[in-house]
């Protein structure tokens, strides 16, 4: 069956890494379809629309999404594209790599982030001028469908006993209460094993112990800002891959954005992207292949060539091809 594949390179170096990517899924020979969509702010410079339907049509019809970044719009690109794919959960997996330095090389962990509701469902106000409020929402079916996945994404791999659930249902009974509770039953149905940890602590207990975690589901804001305190775990933003993923479809992106700074040099480091597109071969079966591209790119990590984030003076083409190599 031929997969329908969107590429959305979008700005900066997300048009070099995700062409990058699309390379090494090429070299794996499956039955995709690639059809490149614009976004972002060089769209709209030019036509004055970041985000035009049609590239919108596309995320939400095709079976998966690959996505490079967008500067300036990226509110306006991002979140209709993970709205497009149905997106409830981001998978954000935060890991060291062999050879490369990290503030805790002992870091493996995989954040299940709630990715619809709490803070960033957009119920904020100004009530006068001294004072501004914000609603936070948490639903219980929302929260039973993150339970529900962390469970299956437990369960599917030997790698994982169980999974933490992050919250500060302690100071927010109400909503962090139903998310824990549901998620807490959920689990419990499913005889899945969890633990629970207030997300002040989390914080302190991941930066001294990261080895005392491994998946970690939790409400939006916090999988934002924890996430990203493991990505300085794990030796910053370059390396970082995400996945949106929905019932149906999914996106996948790096963690990072646009990098301006290196932008047209060819030198950007298409690890992120590359190990995202391994994700999304999960996410649509091929588990051969994506295990096979994670070897690839954890080989050309340790052994090289490296781009120069990483020490090294290779070209984002050259790393690439290496990882092409060893496939
Ligand atoms: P944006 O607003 O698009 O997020 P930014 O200026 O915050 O842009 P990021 O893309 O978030 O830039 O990157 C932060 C830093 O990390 C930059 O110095 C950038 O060069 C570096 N960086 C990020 N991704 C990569 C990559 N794939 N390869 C090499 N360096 C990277
Ligand atoms: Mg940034």
């Amino acid at each position: 069956m031929t997969h329908e594949i969107a590429v959305i390179p979008g700005d900066g170096i997300g048009k070099e890494v995700t062409p990058a990517a699309v390379d090494v899924l090429e070299a794996l020979e499956i039955d995709f379809e690639f059809v490149e969509a614009d976004a972002g702010d060089s769209l709209k410079e030019a036509t004055g629309e970041a985000l035009p339907q049609e590239t919108y049509d596309l995320a939400a019809s095709a079976d998966a999404t690959l996505f490079g970044a967008a500067g300036e719009t990226a509110a306006d690109v991002i979140l209709p594209l993970r709205d497009a794919v149905d997106s409830f959960v981001n998978i954000r997996p935060a890991k060291a790599y062999p050879g490369i330095d990290a503030v805790r090389p002992e870091t493996d962990l995989v954040f299940l982030r709630e990715n619809t509701e709490g803070v960033y469902a957009g119920h904020e106000d100004r009530l006068t001028e001294d004072v501004a409020t914000l609603t936070r929402v948490v639903t219980e079916s929302a929260s039973a469908e993150l339970g529900e996945f962390a469970c299956e994404y437990v369960s599917e791999s030997d790698d994982h006993d169980g999974f933490t659930i992050v919250h500060k249902a302690n100071v927010m009974r109400e909503t962090d209460g139903v998310f824990r509770d549901t998620i807490k039953s959920v689990a419990d149905e499913n005889g899945v094993e969890t633990d629970e940890v207030l997300m002040d602590a989390f914080a302190t207990r991941v930066c001294l112990e990261p080895e005392q975690f491994d998946v970690i589901a939790c409400p939006n804001l916090a999988g934002d800002v924890l996430s990203d305190l493991a990505a300085g775990l794990v030796g910053g933003l370059g390396l970082l891959p995400s996945a949106n993923v929905g019932s149906e479809r999914g996106l996948f992106e790096p963690v990072h954005g646009t990098a301006p700074d290196i932008a047209g040099e060819g030198v950007a480091n298409p690890a992120a992207t590359i190990i995202s597109a391994a994700m999304m071969l999960e996410f649509l079966g091929y588990d051969e292949q994506a295990h096979a591209v994670h070897e690839a790119v954890e080989a050309t990590l340790e052994e090289g060539p490296r781009t120069p984030d990483l020490g090294g003076d290779a070209s984002t083409d050259d790393v690439t091809d290496a990882i092409i190599e060893r496939l």
